[in-house]
């Protein structure tokens, strides 16, 4: 671990420092804050006193001494102290330190209260066996608590056990849909070699089922590393270990990624993954839920990792919660009467789109488990096909399909005439080649 990259914007007598500090770095003079080069001891005492002490509630008083007189205008709540880059050995972790006015934070949020360290093991009901709060246990103290609210979250991932607790307060669970490709993968960084030039940036080999079921990314990440990360569908797990991963990535459609990394420096180990099942919970579907209670996140819906879908949805049903309770307030403020369906039936809107776009390249597999391709999931995976094989020499193409795959645009941006007109020619001309 070290420092990487210091950025002072005004602090005493520094002002505007950005240094930089390299893997061989050279001990040497540098005029960083007053013109007569001073100001180095300055800059020691605050990135010694921000990492040292800011995690530690008992060394807060030192970050207030440090802090005496660092002001903050008038109009604003926060004023940045510094911007401190560190190298793992692995990433590069950014941590921006900002000076608060004491009242800010409860000023922007002043109900907020952590409570960390606790699990949440059932759910509170009232006379109408409507949800009044959360049952917890605090895992330090081994105390259970109870925490009333008008509206309870569940946002505790895929492993939720919402389900659970709504049987044991006499409502039925959901039902759950998993499919399930068996998709393992694989993930190691890479220094990138002092002499390595290509004309590419980042590289995508797809698997192509049911003859190949491998594939591969590699991506540049700042510092001048890869991130590679190798998949196999169908239980034919990439391995964890650095030479067996050097093979697998060699047995690829296309070399490309091995001949890139063959002769690269692995910086970390190879990290595995395999919980990779898409898993739906139909809340939408019941007929009766009680009040007082919604799910978001991958507690109602969780993705294969692998199309990285599940922040992005996540945060997108974020925005609809926030959305659905002004609506549901504007009349009656606080009263969340008859809201619970009503919003999982709009989040099920919400997620339908990512589930398909899931799922429809999971079923792709033979050994997928929980469902079968209907005529319209196969059509539309013959239609990506052309789409994949087009965005290699099409940039617009190339671009659409980078806007769907991160969820900036909607699949309709796919079906756009230009787009249809160049996939219906292009299957024309491969008809008319392949004819005798
Ligand atoms: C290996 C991997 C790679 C991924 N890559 C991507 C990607 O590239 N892009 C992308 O968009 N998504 C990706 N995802 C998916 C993404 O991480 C999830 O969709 C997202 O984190 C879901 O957020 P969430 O808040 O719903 O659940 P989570 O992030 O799982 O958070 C749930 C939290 O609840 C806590 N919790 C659980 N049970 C309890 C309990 N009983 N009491 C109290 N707390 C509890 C957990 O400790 C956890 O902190 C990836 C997932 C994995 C596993």
């Amino acid at each position: 671990m070290r420092l990487q990259r210091v950025q002072v914007p005004e602090f005493r007598v520094l002002k505007n420092v950005d240094i930089t500090f390299e893997k061989a770095f050279v001990p040497n003079i540098f005029p960083i804050g007053s013109q007569n080069g001073g100001g180095k001891s300055t800059l020691l005492q605050l990135i010694f006193v921000l990492l040292h002490c800011s995690k530690n509630p008992e060394r807060h008083v030192f970050l207030q001494n440090m802090l005496y007189e660092f002001t903050i205008n008038k109009d604003c709540v926060n004023r940045t102290v510094a911007t401190i880059e560190i190298w793992t050995g692995v990433k590069v972790v950014k941590l921006k330190f900002l000076s608060y006015k004491d009242s800010a934070l409860i000023q922007i949020i002043p109900n907020l209260e952590f409570v960390t360290s606790t699990l949440f093991k059932g759910l509170l009901v009232n006379t109408e066996n409507q949800v009044s709060g959360v049952k917890l246990h605090c895992k330090n103290s081994a105390l259970d608590k109870e925490l009333t609210a008008d509206l309870v979250v569940d946002a505790s991932g895929r492993n939720s056990q919402l389900p659970k607790f709504l049987e044991e307060i006499g409502y039925q669970a959901p039902e759950t849909t998993i499919i399930n490709s068996f998709l393992g993968y694989s993930t190691c960084w890479y220094e990138v070699p002092d002499e390595f030039c290509a004309s590419w940036k980042a590289l995508l080999v797809a698997a192509k089922p049911p003859d190949s079921l491998r594939g591969g990314i590699l991506y540049p990440v700042e510092a001048n590393r890869w991130a590679i990360t190798l998949a196999g569908m169908s239980k034919d797990y990439p391995p964890t270990d650095a030479d067996s991963f050097l093979k697998f990535a060699r047995s690829l459609r296309s070399p490309i990624i091995y001949d890139a990394i063959k002769n690269a420096k692995p910086i970390s180990p190879v990290y595995g993954y395999r919980r990779t099942e898409n898993c739906r919970r139909h809340y939408e579907k019941l007929s009766r839920l009680p009040d007082g209670i919604v799910a978001i996140g991958d507690a109602v819906c969780a993705f294969n990792p692998i199309y990285g879908q599940g922040m992005t949805t996540g945060a997108a049903s974020a925005l609809e919660l926030s959305r659905c309770l002004k609506e549901q307030f504007k009349n009656s403020p606080c009263n969340v009467k008859g809201f619970t369906l009503k919003f999982q039936k709009q989040l099920a809107k919400i997620l339908q789109t990512p589930w398909l776009m899931a799922t429809g390249e999971d079923f792709r597999y033979e050994t997928t488990e929980g469902g079968k391709a209907d005529k319209i999931t196969q059509l539309m995976q013959m239609y990506i096909d052309k789409i994949l094989e087009l965005s290699v020499s099409d940039s617009d193409i190339s671009k659409r399909f980078a806007e769907v795959a991160h969820m900036i645009k909607t699949p309709n941006s796919l079906f756009a005439l230009p787009v249809l007109y160049k996939v219906l020619r292009s299957s024309l001309k491969f008809r008319t080649l392949e004819a005798p």
